[in-house]
């Protein structure tokens, strides 16, 4: 069996496409689609610019790989996490094609690799626009004070833990100092202070010093922030963050300052956030009273106002907290467990009628009708999609042998109506398959839903999965609980554009 495999690559620690969100993104994808991935090959901090396939270790290794046919499927985030230079990314697509690699781009609108003349020329194509994009990064910092600054050259204000030597020049490692900040990253990441002004108190405890005074909180805010301490600097320039590698100034690892900065961000979230009560109709329960007082007024003056859900909401109760679902104005409160056993109560007695009476009758002839009638669209996207490729063909093959603007545009032009064709070829697709995968998604429900048993046990994002798929909206007032349940079937009697 071959393997499936995963690429990520960010040219710094700091990129916004960082190889942990790539990685994220790339899991999510997989798990929608069942894929297991079983290697991985992460390469972090490595431009594509200034470095040539072979100077990537994960991407030299990815390659041998392929080449020995170990790999069968490669899922990467986008084209340009592969390749910044042409020759380098048709060198790779020719090597994908050679091994019958089946590559899977994640990032929306990135176009699937197809291994053609037409999918050749396609990559020849975006292979030419993600070079000029690379150029274009380049362009624009070759402003000098960022030259300066990446190249070094621009020592600026150093943090804690370093200084200058006599000409300013180089910048020298306070070994003393750094132990510090070493400590202060391990203590914090032990995860047991609750804020940073406590870890500051421990430190004064410990009689360590900043300089000659304590350190305080912001103190040790501006260390645990700071990413100089793992080896990337970051300057601000023209309200742009810039960051350069300086390894030899690290203290800890990247993967110790994320996780500081996990923390952080963990210790942000209001206290209350620690006893969660998973609100199961959130954005589904609307109060009734609000909800006509909204529709009239918008009559009225026709100005769109948005819906508010019930707030969710906290009381104690004879010494105990309990959960609520609530509108102030309307004075409504309902506690949470009584609602939603409730409504749990009402959804299995709709689904459940709905399955004895209905549903082979209604799905079988509704499905029947949605396919022939996508199948008609498809049809005839197929053939306009031809003719796009056909044009496209064209356009290149007259911008290959003059290239001036108008023929570039007009490829532009031929390349756009090509994706736009694809994109309506693909959403018609997953629209197909969303009817055909119709009765196993009921029975999987079912499973679910019928059995209290079983639907107790499920975790709290497949219950919102469910509720959400069966419940239109909960309005309340101060005597009714009024519940409108989407149809699943019937719902699927409005297609095809
Ligand atoms: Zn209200």
């Amino acid at each position: 069996m071959k393997q499936t495999a995963a690429y990520y690559r960010s040219s710094t620690q700091l990129q916004e496409e960082s190889v942990t969100t790539q990685q994220y993104e790339i899991n999510q994808y997989a798990l929608k689609k069942g894929i297991l991935i079983d290697i991985e090959y992460p390469e972090p901090a490595v431009s594509a610019r200034k470095n040539k396939l072979n100077e990537r270790p994960q991407m030299k290794q990815l390659m041998t790989d392929i080449r020995i046919g170990k790999i069968g499927t490669l899922l990467v985030y986008k084209r340009d996490r592969l390749a910044r230079k042409v020759e380098e990314h048709l060198e790779l697509y020719k090597l994908f094609m050679r091994h019958g690699v089946d590559v899977h781009f994640i990032a929306e609108n990135e176009p699937p690799m197809r291994f053609d003349i037409f999918g050749e020329l396609m990559e020849l194509f975006i292979g030419v626009m993600n070079q000029r994009e690379g150029e274009q990064i380049n362009l624009r910092i070759s402003d000098t004070k960022l030259n300066n600054f990446l190249r070094g050259k621009s020592i600026g204000h150093l943090p804690f833990g370093y200084s200058t030597d006599k000409d300013k020049t180089k910048i020298i490692r306070n070994e003393d100092e750094l132990k510090i900040i070493k400590f202060i990253f391990q203590e914090w990441n032990t995860d047991k202070y609750g804020n940073m002004e406590k870890l500051a108190q421990k430190l004064k405890e410990d009689g360590l010093k900043r300089g000659k005074n304590d350190w305080t909180r912001n103190n040790v805010s501006d260390v645990l922030t700071n990413p100089i301490y793992m080896g990337i600097r970051v300057a601000s320039f023209d309200n742009r963050e810039v960051s350069r590698s300086v390894e030899e100034l690290a203290v800890i690892t990247p993967d110790e300052f994320v996780l500081a900065q996990e923390l952080i961000e963990d210790r942000k979230k209001p206290m209350r956030a620690k006893e969660n009560f998973n609100y199961l109709l959130s954005e589904l329960i609307f109060c009734d009273l609000c909800e006509q007082n909204r529709l009239n007024e918008q009559e009225i003056s026709k100005i769109i106002m948005s819906r508010k859900p019930l707030i969710n909401h906290k009381r104690t109760k004879n010494g105990k907290i309990i959960a609520t679902y609530e509108c102030k104005e309307h004075n409504i409160k309902l506690e949470q467990l009584e609602i939603e056993n409730l409504v749990y109560r009402k959804a299995r007695t709709f689904f459940s009628e709905l399955l004895d009476t209905h549903f082979d009758k209604l799905y079988s002839s509704h499905l029947t009708r949605n396919l022939a009638e996508l199948s008609k669209v498809k049809n005839s996207l197929d053939k306009e999609l031809q003719s796009a490729e056909d044009k496209l063909t064209q356009a290149v093959n007259k911008w290959i042998k003059n290239d001036n603007d108008s023929t570039r545009e007009k490829v532009m032009e031929c390349s756009r109506d090509v994706k736009n064709l694809k994109e309506k070829l693909f959403e018609i697709e997953v629209k197909r398959q969303k009817f055909i995968e119709v009765p196993n998604s009921i029975k999987e429900i079912k499973d679910e839903i019928i059995n209290e048993g079983s639907w107790g046990k499920l975790p709290f994002s497949r219950k919102c999965i469910l509720v959400k798929d069966l419940i239109h909206e909960i309005l309340v007032d101060n005597f009714t609980v009024r519940m409108v349940f989407k149809h699943p079937y019937l719902e699927t009697n409005e297609v095809v554009g």
